[in-house]
């Protein structure tokens, strides 16, 4: 029997309502032998000539290829996600993490995906581009998110249920129960996206990947960590999974400056933690000034570090703090979303600033 499938039993037997990983992931990548690089071939052994990758032998900082899995950088993770290495994945952002599922376990033309509505944009992108069947199942009026209509909405053929919490563009996070009824329930793979978990008092879902073998979850350098420009996303899954995504990736898709950078700022955690205490007071302090404001009819709650806000009308002020030199998300267009600005929290100052063009508006 082969090793991956006997995992897949093991696992199982925790949550027999997945569906045995063969049978969900498509046939290609299944069979697929991935690119084997030169780095992979040698490891584990000491050396100090390499001659092998017909690479620049004159150093410069990145004349040679960086470590395909990332393994230093994983070993720094690793502890302060409470993630074992060979539970994570990192990818270039998010972005790779959302998109290579899709590339796994979704064959073009027939399968297809369910999602919360609305939520992060990226998802449905990923779907169309993928040739994948993108099914939206919408929020409550007051953004909760309803575990029996997700899983009405899946088929035979759904592979994957999108539920970010907490929510983009809504801001809040869902009750833990409904998300485990969803991962519990479902016969395939559910991706929990954590990007904003660190503003969140609610407990991670990324510690439960060892009793749910259908779980993906997903995390960012990009918002707590202040990292956005270095483009470092992760996902936590059972080996199996994480190994499905090593054999489909890019051979070097996290380049040396990105690991190097992420290294440098996993070394300051004090830092992240000033970070996520002012971004959270500031938050408290913006969202009281703003319920005051004539503007705004109603502000929503949030556990992440930024929220809606329903103003008057959201098309007039999002021109008028553009011209201001302010630039916020007009939401209005979305789902349940209408007339709704999703505002960032930023600094003191810039909180300041917006705070004051908004009491100016008539
Ligand atoms: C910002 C955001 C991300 C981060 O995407 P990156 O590609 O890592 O920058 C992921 N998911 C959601 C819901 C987001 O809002």
């Amino acid at each position: 029997m082969h090793p991956e499938r006997q995992l897949c039993i093991i696992h199982s037997q925790l949550y027999i309502n997945m569906k045995p990983l063969q049978e969900l992931v498509r046939p290609n990548i299944w069979a697929l032998k991935p690119y084997s690089c030169a780095r992979d071939e040698f490891k584990g052994m000491k050396a100090d000539v390499f001659l092998d990758a017909n690479e620049n032998p004159y150093p410069n900082g990145v004349n040679r290829y960086p470590d395909p899995l990332q393994e230093q950088l994983k070993q720094l993770i690793s502890p302060m996600k409470g993630v074992p290495v060979g539970n994570i994945f990192l990818g270039n952002g998010s972005d790779e993490a959302i998109d290579l599922p899709f590339r796994i376990f979704c064959r073009p033309g027939k399968d297809n995906v369910v999602a919360i509505d609305p939520t992060y944009g990226m998802y449905e992108v990923c779907a169309d581009v993928n040739d994948v069947e993108y099914r939206k199942v919408p929020l409550t009026a007051d953004f909760d998110m309803d575990p029996d209509a997700l899983l009405a909405a899946c088929d035979d053929n759904t592979k994957i249920i999108f539920i970010c919490s907490p929510n983009n563009p809504t801001g809040n996070a869902f009750q833990r129960e409904k998300i485990e009824q969803v991962i519990k329930t479902f016969q395939g793979i559910v991706i929990v996206d954590e990007a904003y978990s660190d503003f969140s008092t609610q407990r991670p879902f990324r510690m439960d990947i060892a009793q749910y073998p259908n779980l993906i979850v997903l995390a960012t350098f990009s918002k707590a960590w202040a990292a956005a420009g270095i483009r470092l996303g992760m996902a936590f899954a059972s080996e199996d999974i994480i190994g499905l995504y090593n054999k489909v990736k890019y051979p070097y898709n996290v380049n040396v400056l990105t690991q190097a950078k992420a290294m440098e700022i996993l070394g300051n955690a004090t830092l992240l933690q000033r970070h996520i205490s002012m971004i959270l007071e500031e938050r408290d302090a913006l969202l009281k000034a703003m319920a005051f404001l004539p503007i705004c009819k109603k502000v929503f709650a949030t556990d992440a570090n930024f929220f809606l806000a329903r103003v008057t009308d959201a098309n007039g002020i999002y021109k008028y703090l553009v011209q201001r030199g302010i630039i916020v998300r007009n939401r209005s267009r979305v789902n349940l979303c209408g007339d709704c600005l999703r505002i960032t929290i930023g600094t003191k100052d810039e909180n300041t600033k917006l705070l004051a063009a908004l009491r100016q508006y008539v």
